[in-house]
């Protein structure tokens, strides 16, 4: 193999002997921030997808004229993009046109009552007083802890390599002090009396895959940052967002291939030597960077190559998070109609607790269900077609993984009209008689899309024992030369999360080899 094996990739960059060449598997948000960062850095980049576009999950498609953006729809922290890009000698804001939503999302329950976040702390006591006058003293305790968990969960672990022991060991003092073991359920019961409070102030690991009865309580950091830096949308989706930082890499020189798909990790003379591709081919590298899940990373991609600590046993024994049903679809003459759906609700069914453990735990596709639902075309016109809307709503379901799971080929359409009845009933009254397009993903998608493990939507699920040092690293303990990005490696998922992953990344690559 040599270096001039890249020149096979058809457009590829002129090759440069002398400055260093990184490949990056996956051109998911994390993948494409890695890139930038190390752009700006002074490498080569050359990033392969095997999709036909930017963004991973953060991709959309079109559909008679709608658009349906796949996953992300919350930009929280947006300093994490504006710090890309100037690390990168750009300005985000000329790039993306990012939009601040006030309120934030509502939460609706069976009973007809309703919760507003807001963003502005007195409104918020007000929701809270509507609810259970006795919890705001409650809330106000609790917005104090989560914005000490913001500092030392975010701030400090979260920008900074968990990639030795040492790194874990000097923060557990500060782990035991803040009870990290507690979950945030737990510490959401402890600050809040009313049960409906209970969930709207621990529901959000779920937006990242956790189990909120499991997953520890530092999570409850996201109160803070929603209140300290707002919720936000960029104008074009989240795509828009990945197309931008395609643009950066492109112009910083870097090449960005779609329809490729990694086969193998070239591994020689214990070090990375680059990656074969699934048509054959390889591309050599001084260092390879993957931003496809960490377990397909290390079962799929170094299958060949003998691992001590991410064995195929011990990704058996890993939890994932959980999989999702997602109904994307459109609505015609629709945009005067059900005017009190805004931008991101939260639509309770009979059961919190259960039906996550119906999920996580059991694996059981319930007939009872809580959705997200997404409706952007109230605050983006490219979204859809004028006077129609685009909408998704997406129900957390098992993951492929447990016994007797769901079989998808046969679930997906009745389990649709399952879900379009509960719209219908307790939120877009008359839908039927308006739908347009339509296209759902099952964890089957997931799986075949992203080549996200047992289908999962949000790679492993961040507990206490597979958070930080426990997570698979960012710079690989099974080969030099390889590094890991996105949402199975640390922080963790959520696009704060793999944007984080690539600024802990540019700290742990050496310097590239520049022309003297
Ligand atoms: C429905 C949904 C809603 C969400 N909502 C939010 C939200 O509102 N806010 C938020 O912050 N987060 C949200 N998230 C989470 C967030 O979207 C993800 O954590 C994040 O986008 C994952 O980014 P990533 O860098 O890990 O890469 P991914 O998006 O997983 O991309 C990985 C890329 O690698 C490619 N790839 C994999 N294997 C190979 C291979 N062998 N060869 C070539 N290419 C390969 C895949 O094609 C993919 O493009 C949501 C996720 C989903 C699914």
């Amino acid at each position: 193999m040599t270096r001039q094996d890249i020149g096979i990739l058809q457009n590829a960059t002129p090759i440069d002997p002398v400055r260093s060449h990184a490949v990056v598997i996956g051109a998911g948000l994390g993948g494409l921030a890695s890139a930038m960062r190390l752009g700006a850095r002074g490498y080569r980049v050359t990033v392969v997808d095997r999709l036909d576009g930017p963004g991973g999950r953060g991709s959309a498609i079109w559909k008679d004229g709608h658009r349906f953006d796949l996953g992300p729809t919350i930009v929280t922290v947006p300093q994490v993009f504006r710090e890309l890009w100037a690390a990168c000698g750009r300005d985000f804001s000329e790039d993306v046109d990012l939009v601040s939503l006030d309120p934030f999302y509502e939460i609706l329950w069976p009973d007809g009552e309703r919760f507003c976040a807001y963003r502005d702390p007195a409104r918020m006591e007000k929701e809270v007083a509507r609810l259970s006058p006795g919890d705001v003293k409650g809330y106000r305790k609790f917005l104090r802890d989560s914005e000490a968990r913001y500092q030392f969960g975010f701030e400090d672990l979260g920008r900074r390599p968990m990639n030795r022991l040492w790194d874990l060991i000097k923060v557990l003092p500060t782990f035991a002090r803040m009870r990290a073991d507690r979950s945030v359920y737990a510490h959401a019961a402890r600050r809040f009396r009313d049960p409906r409070l209970r969930m709207a102030f621990s529901f959000h690991p779920l937006f990242i895959g956790g189990d909120p009865t499991r997953v520890t309580s530092i999570y409850i950091l996201v109160s803070h940052l929603e209140k300290a830096f707002g919720v936000h949308y960029p104008i074009g989706g989240v795509a828009a967002i990945a197309r931008a930082m395609e643009n950066v890499i492109r112009s910083q020189g870097g090449t960005v291939r779609y329809g490729v798909e990694a086969d193998e990790i070239l591994v020689d003379q214990g070090h990375v030597q680059g990656i074969a591709l699934a048509d054959g081919q390889r591309v050599t590298a001084d260092l390879v960077v993957s931003n496809a899940d960490s377990g397909h990373t290390y079962q799929r991609l170094l299958r060949n190559h003998p691992r001590r600590r991410w064995t195929n046993q011990r990704l058996a024994r890993t939890k994932w998070s959980m999989g999702l049903f997602v109904w994307y679809f459109g609505t015609k003459g629709t945009r005067g109609l059900w005017p009190e759906v805004g931008h991101h609700t939260i639509l309770n069914g009979p059961r919190y607790r259960g039906l996550i453990r119906d999920i996580f735990l059991k694996g059981t596709l319930a007939d009872d269900m809580s959705l997200y639902v997404h409706r952007p075309s109230v605050n983006d016109p490219t979204v859809a077609p004028e006077g129609d809307d685009t909408f998704y709503a997406l129900s957390p379901v098992p993951h492929l993984g447990h016994s007797d799971s769901v079989d998808w080929q046969t679930e997906a359409e009745r389990y649709r009209q399952k879900v379009q009845a509960v719209l219908e009933d307790q939120l877009l009254p008359g839908l039927g008689a308006h739908l347009t397009a339509s296209e759902v993903f099952t964890p089957n998608t997931f799986r075949d899309r992203y080549l996200s493990p047992l289908g999962c939507g949000f790679s492993i699920e961040p507990r206490i024992l597979q958070s930080a040092w426990f997570r698979p690293h960012n710079v690989s303990e099974e080969i030099p030369g390889l590094f890991l990005v996105g949402a199975g490696t640390h922080p963790g998922a959520g696009l704060p999360g793999v944007v984080s992953s690539a600024e802990v990344l540019s700290k742990l690559v050496p310097d590239p080899v520049r022309v003297p």
